[in-house]
């Protein structure tokens, strides 16, 4: 079992210089269960007593190589020496944008850092572009810190979400302005009658559909095979943007992300994680018509670190890598090896449960039979169970979200001698938790 003084030492010294000693509050885990990282390394980090943990939360989603890939370092080490930032159009941001739109099939990109800003900013175009104001968001999805959409994410302050088909915006943090709530309209993921039944009684106010195309942030629910369909063909009906949040989907699910994968194609798509391995990126890509609604002095778009070099040198490099190579793939086989080795051993524990997801983005709900189709079946499964195995698994080295909203994410470093290794251990604390 671990020991780990040096690591708790230096997580009570950031409690003491941080809010509850970490920079975001999805990373407090507990006073005696809170990491303090030294390193990463391909499929591993370690803390600062060096012990090592088989990471499958990867800095929630970004790490599509593996930590610390060689060639993305190498890229953006040599591009940094000339300088980071200039207030001005680079070759490395050009670059990187070729790439994208060749991989994905957008027209045009605008880069920024975070997925937030890449939401926010998609929102704010879709409003310009429609003269709208109001947006659909599904229940369990998570856009980003900004106000605009922190409502009923699967964090959300457990209040009543209303019924299926009467759902109430639930505001997910103090301190977001009330009026916004009137700007969001909140439905169950996969409810094509809510979808429909609101769209023709209010598209004249609505300006977008955003959409993580499966619950990203709940449990990796796959849409319905209609849905994503359903809403390209009522968003082209009435008028209204289509928005696939793909900051995790994206360059991870296949090389054009969910718009390839499932063979829809959105008007705006967000991008981020898995484009720079790591390193802070993220762009909105999209129709040429829309996107061309930035307009200097009239629709803003903007941000210091935009486009910065350490970014699109990193987004360059990875982009490369994942478009040449045989990267997705190799994360899909260790997925793929997971998520059946995970089903046989909760089966043989006696445990029902729904494997749910991609390979390379996958959960599971324990307690729970059939096929999970929302935010709601998320939160009727055994979340208590779940993190008991979680923290079982913390503690032999395996490392994922104690939380089954959060996927469990693979990458190309995680090699089937890794994931053999991760099955003895969940099997090892399955058996120690029942
Ligand atoms: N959109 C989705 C689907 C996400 O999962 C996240 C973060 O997890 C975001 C947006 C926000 O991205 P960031 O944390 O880079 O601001």
């Amino acid at each position: 079992m671990r020991q780990w003084p040096k690591t708790r030492a230096r997580f009570l010294r950031a409690k003491e210089v941080m809010p509850w000693g970490v920079t975001s509050n999805f990373r407090y885990w507990g006073d005696d269960q809170t990491i303090v990282v030294s390193r990463g390394e391909g499929p591993y980090i370690y803390d600062l007593d060096g012990n090592r943990y088989i990471d499958y939360r990867l800095g929630y989603g970004p790490v599509i190589l593996g930590h610390g890939h060689p060639a993305v370092v190498e890229r953006v080490s040599q591009a940094i020496r000339d300088g980071v930032i200039f207030a001005a159009t680079t070759e490395w941001e050009i670059r990187a944008a070729e790439r994208i739109i060749r991989m994905t099939g957008v027209d045009m990109v605008r880069f920024s850092n975070s997925g937030t800003e890449a939401t926010m900013h998609a929102l704010r175009i879709a409003r310009a572009y429609t003269g709208r104001e109001k947006v659909i968001k599904f229940e369990g999805q998570y856009h980003g810190h900004h106000d605009y959409l922190l409502f009923s994410t699967a964090m959300a302050l457990r209040q009543p979400m209303g019924s299926r088909r009467h759902p109430i915006p639930v505001v997910a943090s103090s301190g977001i302005p009330r009026v916004i709530a009137d700007l969001i309209i909140t439905l169950p993921f996969n409810d094509f009658e809510a979808v429909e039944r609101t769209v023709k009684a209010k598209w004249g106010d609505i300006a977008a559909i955003i959409v993580e195309p499966m619950l990203g942030n709940s449990a990796a629910i796959m849409p319905h095979p209609e849905f994503l369909p359903f809403l390209r063909r009522l968003c082209d009906e009435y008028g209204i943007v289509l928005i696939f949040d793909e900051v995790k989907t994206g360059f991870r699910i296949a090389r054009g992300g969910a718009q390839e994968f499932f063979g829809v194609r959105a008007d705006l798509v967000t991008y981020a994680k898995a484009m720079g391995n790591g390193f802070p990126i993220s762009a909105i890509g999209g129709k040429r018509e829309i996107m061309m609604t930035i307009e200097p002095g009239a629709v803003a778009h903007a941000g210091t670190y935009n486009g910065n070099v350490v970014g699109t040198a990193a987004a360059d490099a990875t982009l490369e890598i994942l478009e040449t190579t045989d990267a997705l793939e190799r994360a899909a086989q260790a997925g793929e090896r997971l998520m059946k080795g995970i089903s046989e051993i909760l089966t043989e524990a006696g445990i029902p449960h729904a494997v749910s997801g991609h390979p390379n983005m996958f959960s599971f709900l324990l307690n729970f039979e059939g096929t999970p189709r929302d935010h709601r079946d998320t939160m009727s499964s055994d979340i208590e169970l779940y993190a008991e195995i979680g923290l079982a698994c913390y503690e032999r080295g395996v490392m994922f979200e104690v939380d089954p909203r959060e996927p469990w994410f693979t990458s190309a470093a995680h090699t089937p001698e890794v994931v053999d290794e991760t099955l003895n251990r969940f099997a090892d604390a399955v058996r120690a938790v029942l």
